[in-house]
């Protein structure tokens, strides 16, 4: 019996998701979006395996979190998505980051500050979020010699790959293509890399691969397009202890709120996750399960910051004692099916999961033949 819930992260199923995904995009580079500590998972193990699975592009969003990749990957090259808005040019330059420039000020200031070092390029086409717009884009193209530097990658992101059918996404693609081949003329450099594609964006075709695919959440097991058969593995179980267990009678309350309230003779089991372990409220109420040694049993009341309930009644006492695994995320309660059912992406319930597990990474990252097995 561990002394914490236990957050399993399966090194293996990464390392194979990178690679499948590598493999869809064939012809293109494959990257790895790692911003917010590997999609909370940890990046002290996320970046080394990726590494070791031949990923050698990252990207994060604040130059901190490039400073922190950088101790743990001396040769990758890594982007900071943020440009200069979060760690200025020496900052960037002291631990060999490279920004992505989100405005001709932007361009201007690396041009200026930036010792000739290379820096890439987003251009907004449509998403209106981060990135040159329109008329910054333009002035560029007609003032190319204001990025003097070298140009490592020219890219844009999708604002709807999660969903195939959309209108936004052949519009941006196709605006992406036509302000590539201008810029690249522009400059003189037809070899520019372009780079459009997310995780969603891979599986959308080889039309929007270009030279670079920037996968994130597919690699951590997440389904890259909503409604579809998830073809990656799953990389991550959640698994909490029992804390204690009692018997109530028909008409007592469980928890804050009195929001539960015992119908039949009823079993319930408190568990030692809450919503400062990223299980928040949205998943309590009735609305899932968990799986006590292979038993369905739904998560009741509202939930607390360190621990939630769970309706036990009719289960074999033997797995309902003090000390016992529940499985709250992975195994049978798929990610999918967790976010279909509270409304939370697959991106914010691995984000939120904190860092107050015992993490154990298994698993062995082929082609090095180590096997790892790392307790925290
Ligand atoms: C987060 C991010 C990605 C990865 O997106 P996923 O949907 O997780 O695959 C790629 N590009 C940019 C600019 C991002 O911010």
């Amino acid at each position: 019996m561990s002394a914490a819930a236990t957050l399993r992260i399966d090194l293996t199923a990464l390392s194979d998701n990178y690679r499948l995904l590598a493999d869809k995009a064939a012809g293109a580079v494959c990257a790895a979006a790692v911003k917010a500590d590997g999609y909370g998972l940890g990046l002290e193990w996320i970046a080394p395996t990726l590494w070791e699975s031949g990923c050698r592009v990252f990207f994060v969003a604040h130059a901190a979190e490039g400073a922190g990749l950088r101790a743990i990957l001396p040769d990758a090259t890594i982007h900071v998505l943020h440009g200069l808005a979060s760690g200025g040019p020496a900052t960037l330059l002291r631990h060999g980051l490279t920004p992505v420039l989100n405005s001709l000020d932007e361009i201007d200031r690396w041009r200026r500050d930036g010792r000739g070092r290379p820096a890439a390029i987003h251009v907004d086409t449509g998403m209106n979020r981060l990135g040159l717009d329109d008329a910054d884009a333009d002035r560029l193209i007609q003032q190319p010699q204001r990025a003097a530097f070298p140009i490592s990658l020219l890219m844009s992101h999708l604002a709807c790959a999660d969903t195939p059918a959309h209108p936004m996404n052949r519009l941006q693609c196709e605006r992406f293509a036509a302000y590539g081949e201008g810029l690249r003329q522009a400059a003189g450099r037809p070899d520019l890399p372009l780079s459009l594609a997310n995780s969603a964006g891979v599986l959308l075709g080889a039309d929007y691969h270009f030279n670079m695919v920037r996968p994130g959440i597919a690699l951590y097991g997440g389904n890259p397009i909503i409604g579809s058969e998830n073809p990656m593995r799953p990389v991550i179980t959640l698994d909490g202890n029992i804390l204690q267990c009692r018997d109530l009678p028909p008409g007592a309350i469980v928890g804050y709120g009195a929001a539960f309230r015992a119908e039949r003779p009823s079993r319930i089991a408190t568990v030692d996750v809450g919503y400062a372990d990223g299980f928040l409220r949205a998943c309590g109420d009735g609305r899932l399960c968990a799986d006590v040694a292979g038993h369905r049993a739904p998560i009741v009341g509202r939930i607390s910051m360190d621990m939630l309930a769970l309706d036990v009644t009719g289960l074999p006492e033997a797995v309902t004692q003090p000390g016992r695994p529940v499985t709250l995320l992975g195994g049978p309660v798929s990610l999918d099916d967790v976010s279909a059912v509270t409304g939370l992406s697959a991106y914010e319930l691995l984000t939120l999961l904190g860092r107050r597990y015992n993490r154990v990474c298994i698993g062995e990252v082929q082609g090095t033949g180590s096997k790892v097995l790392i307790s925290k």
